[in-house]
């Protein structure tokens, strides 16, 4: 690597994305794009950006130096990568989150933020951050006007590549509360947190609108009312063949209640057909395990559903059934009744199907292990 001292050293912001950070670096001392300014350090192809090199506090810390500012700034400004046995974690701010919940990009960001100081925050890379809490307002992903993503290696901090000024897009009034929830949530209860990052991103993967700011926004609100409730309701019983219980939608990610993952559905969830599951499959759909849903499925009401295929296999479609009918109505939503102890599961779906208890719903992300009841008129 080269030292050459730039002669224009920008002050970091103590939140200061490092790939913004070099952005700056190359626009104020007139390098065409951060990949120039690179080059011109001797850091060559190999140091193109990648998530490692923002992430990795020695070889930005290389770049800075060489650039004439102390290598300890890395320590401020990259996403610092902490390991813990489940997996990698990265410390952003005050909040610790997981790698998947990251963009694998520049982020998003907010026209008014860019206006107001001119620089790209270290927080516009998560996906849960769909709203401004400061302006309140949608973030984007894309440039407003050729709709494009943003290069890392364009020209200036606050221009598209087109030459769109980023400070000029419209700005879209958006609630920030759900971002602000997810953001306490982690800080209170980061198991909760991973839970719903798990489910926001399922949401993302099967609606396809992963980039689409909107469509983030919407899934967070909706991750938010589940967890908050702690159960997906109300919801009309008889609607039950026309759409699927969410549990079906995110079966892809589910686990059964062992752990074991499920394998993904060979096809698609139908409107019309039903889809045949394997007890994997089956387990994870309704949160038990492997072995509890074999004891459902000898239940009297689970077999006049057709829970259980003459093949072995289960039904999608009984399963969906069953879903909504343990989800609570509006009215009988008040109080919780009892937890139903798991070795009673397979009787109490039974009381619940037949009409002889009345649920009080289980959490959406854990299933119906965590299923409550109650009986007629009693707690
Ligand atoms: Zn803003
Ligand atoms: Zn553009």
């Amino acid at each position: 690597m080269t030292k050459r001292k730039m002669p224009v050293r920008p002050i970091p912001w103590s939140d200061e994305s490092p790939n913004g950070y070099l952005v700056r670096m190359a626009e104020g001392n007139g390098y065409l794009n951060t990949s120039r300014l690179l080059f011109a350090l001797g850091f060559g192809e190999s140091w193109q950006w990648d998530r490692l090199f923002e992430h990795s506090r020695d070889r930005y810390g290389a770049v800075l130096e060489s650039c004439g500012i102390d290598a300890s700034v890395a320590e401020l400004l990259c996403y610092q990568r902490i390991d813990l046995s489940g997996g990698s974690k990265y410390l952003i701010n005050d909040s610790v989150l997981d790698g998947d919940i990251l963009d694998s990009d520049l982020g998003s960001y907010c026209s008014l933020c860019l206006l107001e100081h001119r620089y790209w925050r270290k927080i516009w890379r998560v996906r849960t951050y769909v709203a401004c809490v400061k302006h309140n307002v949608l973030m984007r992903k894309q440039c407003f006007v050729c709709q494009r993503d943003l290069s890392q290696n364009r020209p200036e901090l606050i221009r598209c590549q087109c030459g769109a000024d980023l400070t000029n897009a419209p700005a879209i009034r958006a609630n920030s509360s759900a971002t602000e929830w997810f953001m306490s949530l982690e800080r209170q209860d980061p198991k909760g947190a991973r839970e719903v990052a798990r489910c926001f991103l399922a949401l993302l993967q099967m609606e396809g609108g992963q980039r689409d700011t909107g469509v983030r926004y919407e899934k967070l609100r909706a991750v938010q009312e589940w967890y908050s409730s702690r159960a997906y309701s109300p919801s009309p019983v008889d609607s039950v063949a026309s759409h699927w219980h969410p549990r079906l939608e995110l079966l892809p990610v589910l686990e059964d209640a062992s752990g074991q993952c499920v394998t993904p559905l060979s096809s698609g969830l139908s409107t019309i057909n039903d889809v045949i599951l394997d007890t994997l499959q089956a387990a994870g759909a309704l949160g038990v395990d492997s072995r509890r849903i074999g004891q459902i499925a000898k239940t009297e009401a689970a077999r006049s559903v057709g829970l259980r295929l003459p093949n072995g296999s289960y039904s999608a479609r009984a399963i969906n059934g069953i879903l909504w009918r343990l989800t609570p109505n509006s009215e009988v939503h008040e109080g919780w009744g009892r937890k139903v102890h798991t070795s009673r599961l397979a009787s109490a779906v039974q009381a619940v199907l037949d009409g002889s208890r009345i649920s009080r719903g289980f959490d959406l992300l854990s299933g119906i292990r965590t299923l409550a009841t109650s009986v007629i008129n009693g707690d």
